[in-house]
């Protein structure tokens, strides 16, 4: 089943809460609450709303990206009759990826927008450099016109070689790195925000501040 490779069922530890894969870091093995096949299914759904289509399912969304949780809920359950507010929980609380946050009754995703959100309470980016990866046609154009985003909102530029490599290896099989001098673009009026501790956002990078190229 190429659709669920990769997945990992949720399950419930006493002691930390919500994780994927069979064993808690503790070595339990709780029972599951939310199955990959629904993992998957529950999780598209949410990271779509709230990253994509809000009004096609009538909710409020602020500049900032916020949506009332009890109204996800409800529009979740239009779809998925079986779902409640635990299993929307359980996918957000173990996403290791840090894709949404849920505070105040209110849920965002953390990145990933095609809806314009400005993210205007977002910390500024604490990194000196960034990394994009991609691949050999892009790179070269990019090192012209900068890195603009492509179908989202803004640009995600990595706060680790390694994970810019993970990200490329979605499209290419031979990754280039860009390296992005973040402070001076900083320091130069360019907004960089921190999306969570391995990814950073910008509306643009102009291309004088791409210092490095790196073939991977
Ligand atoms: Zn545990």
């Amino acid at each position: 089943m190429v659709g669920t490779r990769g997945l990992e069922d949720i399950r419930l530890c006493p002691i930390h809460g919500y994780y994927r894969g069979e064993r808690c870091q503790c070595g339990y093995v709780g029972e599951i609450i939310l199955d990959r096949v629904r993992v998957e299914r529950l999780g598209r759904f949410i990271s779509g709303i709230l990253r994509h289509f809000p009004d096609k399912f009538g909710l409020d969304m602020d500049e900032n990206g916020w949506v009332d949780f009890g109204e996800l809920v409800k529009a979740v359950r239009k779809k998925y009759r079986w779902a409640n507010q635990w299993f929307i929980k359980a996918i957000v609380y173990s996403d290791a990826k840090g894709r949404y946050e849920l505070r105040d009754n209110k849920i965002r995703a953390r990145y990933g927008h095609s809806v314009n959100v400005l993210l205007s309470d977002y910390l500024p980016c604490d990194r000196d450099r960034l990394y994009y990866g991609t691949g050999e046609e892009e790179a070269h154009r990019m090192l012209e016109i900068g890195i603009k985003p492509v179908n989202q909102t803004y640009v995600h530029l990595s706060t680790t070689i390694e994970k810019s490599v993970e990200v490329a290896k979605f499209r290419t099989d031979e990754p280039i790195v860009l390296e992005v001098d973040a402070k001076s673009a900083m320091k130069e009026g360019i907004r960089i925000v921190m999306a969570n501790d391995h990814i950073a956002l910008a509306k643009e990078i102009p291309p004088e501040y791409i210092i490095r190229v790196m073939r991977i």
